[in-house]
């Protein structure tokens, strides 16, 4: 486990000076509902979709109070784009029912008030204290994450709740976010789901996966 903390640690080091301008978010947001709204829709489509329905909503309905009571037609009609729209319209409103009735119409800042509300996933939630209150209680690991991190070799576990409890082992807390940003944008641009660009990628030295 030493090594590996060590070889966390250079990952981290070398993906900061790759990635110096890996945003904190590719989700456009103006305050910690929309951010919470914004992360609950991206489950299984693409933070750009997300992105293009966003402004229109949170125009409609700027505060938890305005969502709650929303008609789902209505709801549904904005965010058909970003898929499961059933589903998702239906979390929106019940989760902004939720913060107006029980917190006041103010988002909650620990996971496990957060992970409860309707469609707000651990991963969601982690984003969500990171991101908006730079709080890490958890690692975030999506899909890119979880690729990355497999491939690195610092987990063998398959599911996120499993490899985000490696990684905070692995890690110091005050980095488990710098990692998801960094690790985020890592799988984006070189090491992608089918083609990774190995020979270009920084880390090729010290991971196992590497093809060159
Ligand atoms: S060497 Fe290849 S597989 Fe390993 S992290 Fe880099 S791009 Fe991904």
């Amino acid at each position: 486990m030493g090594d590996m903390k060590k070889n966390a640690h250079k990952i981290l080091k070398l993906l900061g000076k790759a990635y110096l301008d890996a945003p904190t978010t590719y989700l456009n947001h103006g305050n910690a509902f929309e951010m919470l709204i914004s992360t609950l829709l991206s489950a299984h489509t693409t933070d750009a979709s997300v992105n293009k329905v966003a402004p229109t909503l949170f125009k409609k309905y700027p505060t938890p109070q305005d969502m709650a009571n929303a008609e789902i037609d209505d709801l549904i009609q904005i965010i058909r784009s970003v898929g499961t729209y059933n589903r998702k319209s239906g979390y929106i409103k019940e989760t902004s029912k939720i913060l107006v009735e029980k917190y006041e119409g103010v988002i909650p800042k620990t996971i496990e008030e957060l992970k409860i509300l309707p469609g707000v996933s651990r991963k969601t939630s982690n984003v969500v204290l990171s991101v908006v209150f730079g709080i890490n209680e958890g690692v975030v690991v999506d899909t890119h994450i979880g690729r990355v991190t497999q491939r690195l070799g610092l987990t063998k576990e398959k599911k996120p709740e499993k490899i985000e409890r490696d990684l905070m082992e692995l890690l110091l807390q005050k980095d488990w976010y710098e990692y998801a940003r960094l690790v985020g944008a890592h799988g984006r641009r070189t090491c992608n789901a089918k083609k990774p660009k190995c020979p270009d990628c920084v880390l090729n030295h010290l991971c196992p996966s590497a093809v060159l």
